[in-house]
């Protein structure tokens, strides 16, 4: 399955560029790009394809989009996500890791049943 490796060393390269600070400059059109906020789901559009990545056992889950109802429901905050590598179920969760208030900067985790980030959602380009 050579793609999906492609894919996922794509994948984490974005990820090892974005996880170290929340303002990270607009991609500039890389291979994929991070779904975490609400506005990232609004702007699927049917024919989108999206991963989900699951980092405990590096598995990758494609999802095509069809509509942007499902784009949404991908989202959903207590959505559970299977994981059958891991034979776990994880959890859809919204919350503001900066801390500040009133700023709209709520971002989507997917966490196991002790609420440590597990998966992620991208959109391939
Ligand atoms: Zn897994």
């Amino acid at each position: 399955m050579k793609p999906i490796h492609l894919i996922l060393a794509a994948i984490f390269t974005v990820l090892a560029f974005s996880s170290s600070a929340n303002a990270y400059p607009p991609s500039k059109g890389g291979p994929s790009e991070m779904l975490s906020k609400k506005s990232d789901f609004e702007k699927l559009k049917p024919g989108d394809k999206v991963v989900i990545v699951c980092k405990a056992s590096n598995s990758v889950t494609l999802v095509d989009i069809k509509d942007k109802n499902q784009a949404m429901q991908l989202c959903a905050e207590g959505k559970m996500i299977h994981c059958s590598d891991c034979k776990k179920d994880f959890k859809v969760v919204w919350g503001n890791p900066s801390g500040k208030t009133g700023v709209p900067s709520y971002k989507m985790s997917i966490v196991n049943a002790k609420g440590e980030p597990c998966m992620f959602m991208a959109r391939l380009k």
